[in-house]
């Protein structure tokens, strides 16, 4: 196993114990946040430079900013694009994807990222047309996509032009396919990630300060179902009480050694 060096990494003896969890485990559920596309580039909402125009995201991604003032929520959402249109996945995902794509079986991943590199990480690792395993289930949306607001109907993102997109079917305003602040998550698939987790034997948490509702809930299913909770960060959350094994460290340096 290699561990990764540097300081206030974990322990040799704490990655071996998770390694141990991992592999004793009939079922794996991960759940990833922000923090995992960090060494992608990808500012965390709550990192300092989570600015735009003077902007904060928590007053720009929600329900009533879209409703008040479309156009500029849409100039938001198009800058983000085009900004991970520069991004790369990195070896946190992609030794996660690998890590899902030798497991196979159903999809055993949940993110609240809507960045969509679990995806193309996925792609990359297995080429055309992964298998579910490693496909995540996004409970926060894509970015990439685009959603009617009135209808329901989602289509293919489209570069933003001088009149704000509409929707085909129903001339009703388009919109990302995203859930913003003010909004309730998608049922279904929040109900097949609870599912996932609680049927899981251990449940992997990546990259997020847990402090947001629902989906912070995710890993206590899989506790509260006799499961345990691994968790990967470099700093404590409101969930490393509660995990088995707290690796602290970039998912990056972390997921590369512990999954491999
Ligand atoms: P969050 O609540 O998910 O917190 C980020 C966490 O990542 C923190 O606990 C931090 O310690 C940890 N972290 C930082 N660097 C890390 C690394 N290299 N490896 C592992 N962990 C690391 O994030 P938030 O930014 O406050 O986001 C709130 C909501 O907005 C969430 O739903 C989030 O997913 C979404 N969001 C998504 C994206 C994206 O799609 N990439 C970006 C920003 C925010
Ligand atoms: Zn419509």
């Amino acid at each position: 196993m290699r561990v990764p060096h540097g300081d206030g990494g974990p322990s040799r003896s704490e990655l071996e114990r998770a390694s141990e969890l991992i592999r004793g485990a009939d079922r794996v559920v991960a759940l990833t946040g922000a923090g995992i596309s960090a060494e992608s580039g990808v500012p965390t909402f709550r990192d300092a430079g989570g600015l735009w125009r003077n902007h904060r995201p928590e007053e720009l991604a929600t329900i009533s900013a879209f409703e008040r003032d479309p156009r500029t929520v849409w100039e938001w959402y198009e800058w983000r694009r085009g900004f991970l249109a520069t991004c790369e996945p990195n070896e946190g995902h992609r030794a996660l994807a690998r890590f899902l794509l030798r497991r196979g079986g159903p999809a055993a991943l949940v993110t609240q990222n809507v960045d969509g590199l679990h995806t193309r990480a996925a792609i990359e690792e297995a080429g055309e047309g992964p298998p579910d395993a490693a496909l995540p289930i996004e409970i926060h949306g894509a970015i990439a996509r685009d959603r009617c607001n009135r209808c329901g109907m989602r289509a293919e993102a489209e570069p933003l032009g001088d009149s704000l997109p509409r929707c085909a079917e129903c001339g009703g305003l388009r919109r990302p396919d995203v859930v913003l602040f003010g909004e309730m998550l998608d049922g279904a698939l929040l109900a097949r990630a609870q599912d996932l987790a609680a049927r899981a034997d251990l449940c992997l948490v990546i990259g997020t300060s847990a402090v947001v509702y629902p989906a912070a809930a995710i890993p206590l299913a899989t506790l509260h179902a006799g499961g345990s909770i691994v968790e990967v960060n470099p700093r404590a959350t409101d969930l490393t009480g509660a995990a088995a094994v707290a690796l602290r460290g970039a998912a990056g340096e972390v997921l590369p050694a512990l999954l491999d």
